[in-house]
């Protein structure tokens, strides 16, 4: 019956995405979804434009985000549904975080001329426009000056987790991140907990505030996908899906994995307090 389908996770060049929210925008019609959930890092500012385009087209923009937090060393992404793009409060510090991304590029670049990587800040920062800067333009910058093949062997060589480039960034912690979400009128929901690959953290988070669980995602396994769907019933959590599409290089198909508009109506009904079914 319900053959409507949505993709909630998605970012645009507002972040470290390649497509403008026009583009996007097309891409989700083009694809034939009906609503497109965009979650740019640390910035909103995406979603009143794909909006504008957006109605045109008939297509349903989900407002989102992603935060990034961390916990004892390790980093937690936390997605935020249906919030309020005007919070002041959420504004604010999305704005103080995309300073620190911005001070942490500086370091990426000092650390891989160290390596003798030379590539111009000023360059990494042009790439990045308006957009919070991240990891990914470093890359492009990489690529474009000759010293890789493409963004995952930048990656690979220079600038992942445990490369030689890597700078970590000062984020919030997970609580903060929910907390901060619910102020701003939105959802919590872990993002990729397969990419985390501890259950027992997820009921952890689930303890303390976690509304969903991103089941469904690109780089998670069917057995990933079972599990965590498992584990988000068990605990009574909410269940969200999307491709994380960034364009050119990586995650790269919009609407994969299928997702159905039923978990987006999970998502309203949840706001409207209407208590979870089944
Ligand atoms: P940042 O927020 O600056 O730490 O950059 C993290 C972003 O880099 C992630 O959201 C992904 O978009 C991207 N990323 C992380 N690991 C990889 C990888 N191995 N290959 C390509 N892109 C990656
Ligand atoms: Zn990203
Ligand atoms: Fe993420
Ligand atoms: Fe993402």
């Amino acid at each position: 019956m319900n053959e409507r389908k949505v993709d909630l996770h998605a970012h645009t060049n507002h972040s470290d995405g390649v497509l403008t929210p026009h583009e996007l925008v097309e891409k989700a019609v083009e694809i034939g979804l009906t609503a497109l959930g965009i979650t740019d890092h640390d910035t909103v500012s995406a979603i009143p434009i794909a909006q504008t385009y957006a109605v045109k087209y008939g297509l349903e923009i989900v407002p989102g985000v992603e935060l990034s937090t961390e916990d004892n060393g390790r980093e937690v992404h936390m997605l935020g549904y249906l919030i309020d793009i005007h919070s002041r409060e959420l504004n604010e510090r999305m704005a103080f975080f995309r300073d620190v991304r911005k001070a942490r590029a500086y370091k990426i670049v000092e650390k891989l001329a160290q390596l003798g990587v030379h590539i111009d800040i000023n360059r990494v920062l042009e790439i990045a426009g308006d957009a919070a800067v991240g990891r990914p333009h470093i890359a492009r910058a990489l690529v474009e000056a000759g010293y890789v093949r493409d963004i995952k062997e930048a990656f690979d060589r220079y600038i992942a987790d445990d490369g030689p480039a890597y700078v970590p960034k000062a984020k919030m912690t997970p609580l903060e991140a929910m907390e901060l979400i619910k102020r701003a009128g939105g959802i919590p929901v872990i993002a990729h907990p397969g990419l985390l690959g501890d259950p027992d953290y997820v009921r952890f988070l689930a303890r303390h505030g976690l509304v969903g669980v991103e089941v469904w995602h690109s780089e998670h396994s069917p057995e990933d996908m079972a599990f965590y769907e498992a584990l988000a019933d068990e605990l009574g959590l909410l269940k969200t899906g999307g491709s994380d599409f960034h364009g050119k290089g990586h995650r790269t198909q919009l609407g994969v994995p299928e997702v159905s508009y039923e978990v987006l109506e999970q998502l309203k009904a949840w706001k409207a307090g209407v208590p979870l079914q089944g």
